[in-house]
C-alpha cells in the first residue's frame, strides 16, 4: 500500500509498554499488507550483543558502533508473529528476558546509539514503508508521517497484560514486581534527555484500556483508509 506512486506508506505507532501496540501493529500490518518494523527489538539486539561481547552498555562509543554494523534481520510476518535474527542465530526470545529487558535504557537513552538505529529505521522503511512501532517514530524518525497513532492505556492493566504473558512463558513474575518495572520503564522513557516518549502534536491517541486487540486495529484501519471508525477509543 502506498500513498502514492513515489512516497511508501509510513504508520508510526508509539506508546508505553504494554499499551496493546506491538501485537495492534502487527495485525495492521497484516490487514494493510504493510511491512512491520519493531524498532524496540532493535534496542534490545544492540543491548544483547554488547552484554555477549562484554562491552559496557555505558561505552557509548562502543555500543553506538556495534549498532551500526549489527546483522540484524527480521523474519516474515506471520499470524501475528515475528522472528528476529542475528545473522543465522535467531534471537527473538533472548532479547526478551526480563533481564534484558531491565538493562535495555543504556542503548535507548544513549544519543550515539539511537542516531545509528534511527539511520537504520529510515533506510528500512523507506523502500516499502511500513507500520513501525515505538516511542520516537512519530516525534523523531517519521515526523512527516501523517499516520501517526500514539496508544496509552492505564498503568495496572499494562502491568497485568505483561503478567499474563510472562507467565504464559514460563516465566516467573509477581505482579507488584511488575508494576514496578512498568512505572520505572515509563518514567525514564517519559524523562530521558533525547528522544522521550510523547505523543506527537498531531498523533491521534488511542486509550486501549477498554479495547481488544482487534478493536484497536479497526479504529486505526479505519482511520487510514478514510473511514469512519467502527468504535470509539474507550468504548467496550
Ligand atoms: O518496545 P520494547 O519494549 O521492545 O522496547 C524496548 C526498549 O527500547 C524500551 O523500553 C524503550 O526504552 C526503547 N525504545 C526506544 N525507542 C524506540 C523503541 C524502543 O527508546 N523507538
Amino acid at each position: 500500500m502506498k500513498t502514492n506512486k513515489t512516497k511508501p506508506m509510513i504508520i508510526a505507532m508509539d506508546g508505553p509498554a504494554g499499551s496493546g501496540k506491538s501485537t495492534t501493529a502487527r495485525m495492521v500490518a497484516e490487514r494493510l499488507k504493510l511491512p512491520y518494523l519493531d524498532t524496540g527489538a532493535m534496542y534490545r539486539a544492540v543491548t544483547l550483543v554488547a552484554i555477549e561481547k562484554k562491552i559496557p552498555l555505558t561505552a557509548e562509543a562502543k555500543v553506538a558502533a556495534l549498532a551500526a554494523k549489527i546483522p540484524l534481520r527480521f523474519g516474515k510476518l506471520k499470524a501475528g508473529e515475528q522472528s528476529v535474527w542475528l545473522g543465522r542465530r535467531n534471537i527473538s526470545r533472548d532479547i526478551r528476558t526480563p533481564e534484558l529487558t531491565a538493562q535495555v535504557h543504556h542503548a535507548a537513552s544513549s544519543g550515539a546509539v539511537r542516531s545509528k538505529l534511527v539511520l537504520l529505521q529510515r533506510r528500512t522503511a523507506q523502500i516499502g514503508g511500513g507500520v513501525i512501532e515505538g516511542r520516537d517514530i512519530g516525534t523523531v524518525v517519521f515526523p512527516d508521517t501523517p499516520y501517526k497513532y500514539y496508544l496509552d492505556a492505564d498503568v495496572r492493566l499494562r502491568s497485568r497484560r505483561r503478567y499474563r504473558e510472562l507467565k504464559a512463558k514460563g516465566l516467573k513474575a509477581t505482579f507488584a514486581q511488575i508494576l514496578k518495572d512498568q512505572k520505572e520503564r515509563d518514567y525514564r522513557d517519559a524523562n530521558r534527555k533525547i528522544a522521550p516518549l510523547r505523543k506527537a502534536d498531531d498523533a491521534t491517541l488511542i486509550d486501549t484500556t477498554k479495547l481488544t486487540i482487534s478493536q484497536t486495529a479497526d479504529i486505526i484501519c479505519d482511520l487510514i483508509l478514510g473511514q469512519k471508525p467502527r468504535l470509539k477509543s474507550g468504548r467496550n
